[in-house]
C-alpha cells in the first residue's frame, strides 16, 4: 500500500483550443476531490490555434498549471516525455488531452497504484475511433505479437511511480515509443478497464503519416528481427535453387543444364547469396544499432548492500 502525495498530471496539447477550458474544469473537480496536492504539466506540442493563449489564461488563474512550450511540433511521444521529464509528483498520471481518456477515471487508476503497483494501464473499453483506425492497430498489435513476441496493451493513459519516471527518463533515444520504454522498464505492473470516450472537439491529431512514424519506431526500436529477415529470405532462395539446380543436373545431365529454367534458378541462387550476404551486414548493423539506442544496460530493483564481516567470537 503506497499513499501518494502528490500527483502530476502529464498532458500533450496539440491545436486543443476548444477542448482545454472543459478538460481544465473536468480535471479540477477530479483532483480537487482527491484531496492530494497536484499539478496539471500541460505540454504545448507547438499548436497554431489559440491552445498557447488558452493555456496561459488558465495558468494565470490556476497556480496547479505548469506549461511547457515546445518551440515546433515535435510529436506526441515527445510531448509525452518532456512532461515526464519536468513533473514533480510521487506518481505521474498521462493522459491525452482531447478528453477521450476521461478524467474521471484517474481515481480508479490511483486506486489500483496504491494497492502497490508502479504503472497501471487503462484499457479502453470501446474505443471510439474509426473503424479503419482498429483494424490497423489491431492488425499492428497481432502482427508484433506473433512475429517478435512483443505485445503492448492500453493507450496513453496510465498512471506511473516515481521510480518507473526516473528510469524512463535515462532512455534517450530519439525515435521513441513511449508506452514500449515504460514496459520494457519493468516493475509491478497491471491494466484496469477504462471507458473511451468520443474526442470533445476537432479531429485526431494523429495523421496517417503520423501514425505509420509511430508503428515504425515500435517496430524497428524493439526488434532486430526485420533486420534478420534477409538471412531468412536468402537461406530460402539458396536452397530452393541449389535444390532445382542439382535435380537438373542429376535428371539430365548437362545436356540439360540450359534454358530458362536453369536461368531462373541461377538468378534466385545469386540473388540467395546476395541477401545472406545483406544479412551478415544486418547482424552487424543490428548490434550497432542496439548500442547506439544508448538505454540503460539493466534497472536495479532493490540493493542490498553487503554486510561488513562479522568479528569472530
Ligand atoms: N498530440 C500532440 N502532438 C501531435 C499530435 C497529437 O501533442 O503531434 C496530442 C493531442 O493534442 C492529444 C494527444 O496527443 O492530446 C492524442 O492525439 P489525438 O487525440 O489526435 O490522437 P488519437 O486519439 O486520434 O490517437
Ligand atoms: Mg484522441
Amino acid at each position: 500500500m503506497t499513499q501518494t502525495r502528490m500527483l502530476s498530471v502529464v498532458l500533450p496539447v496539440y491545436n486543443e483550443e476548444t477542448t482545454l477550458p472543459e478538460l481544465h474544469r473536468r480535471l479540477t473537480d477530479v483532483m480537487e476531490a482527491l484531496g492530494r496536492s497536484y499539478e496539471l504539466v500541460f505540454v504545448d506540442d507547438g499548436s497554431t490555434d489559440q491552445s498557447h493563449e488558452i493555456l496561459q489564461r488558465m495558468h494565470s488563474e490556476d497556480s496547479h498549471i505548469r506549461i511547457l512550450k515546445f518551440s515546433r511540433n515535435f510529436g506526441h511521444h515527445i510531448a509525452l516525455t518532456a512532461g515526464l521529464d519536468y513533473a514533480q509528483g510521487d506518481a505521474v498520471v498521462l493522459m491525452d488531452a482531447d478528453l477521450q481518456d476521461q478524467p474521471e477515471e484517474i481515481p480508479r487508476l490511483l486506486e489500483t497504484y496504491e494497492q502497490g503497483f508502479d504503472v497501471v494501464v487503462g484499457i479502453r473499453r470501446n474505443k471510439k475511433f474509426p473503424w479503419y483506425r482498429r483494424m490497423l492497430s489491431q492488425s499492428f498489435r497481432w502482427l508484433l505479437k506473433k512475429s517478435l513476441g512483443v505485445t503492448f496493451a492500453g493507450g496513453v493513459f496510465r498512471i506511473l511511480s516515481r521510480r518507473v519516471v526516473e528510469e524512463v527518463k535515462r532512455c534517450r533515444e530519439s525515435d521513441r515509443m513511449l508506452l514500449g520504454l515504460i514496459q520494457w522498464v519493468g516493475f509491478r505492473q497491471t491494466q484496469v478497464d477504462v471507458e473511451h470516450g468520443a474526442r470533445y472537439a476537432g479531429a485526431s491529431k494523429y495523421s496517417l503519416r503520423k501514425q505509420w512514424e509511430l508503428a515504425r519506431n515500435t517496430l524497428l526500436t524493439f526488434s532486430t528481427t526485420p533486420l534478420r529477415l534477409a538471412t531468412h529470405l536468402g537461406n530460402l532462395f539458396l536452397f530452393v535453387s541449389l535444390v532445382g539446380l542439382f535435380h537438373r543436373l542429376w535428371s539430365g545431365g548437362w545436356q540439360a543444364f540450359s534454358g530458362w529454367p536453369v536461368v531462373t534458378l541461377l538468378i534466385l541462387f545469386v540473388g540467395g547469396i546476395q541477401l545472406v550476404c545483406t544479412g551478415i551486414l544486418g547482424s552487424y548493423l543490428a548490434r550497432v544499432v542496439n548500442d547506439t539506442r544508448s538505454r540503460p544496460l539493466y534497472v536495479i530493483e532493490e540493493d542490498s548492500p553487503s554486510k561488513p564481516p562479522q568479528p569472530k567470537p
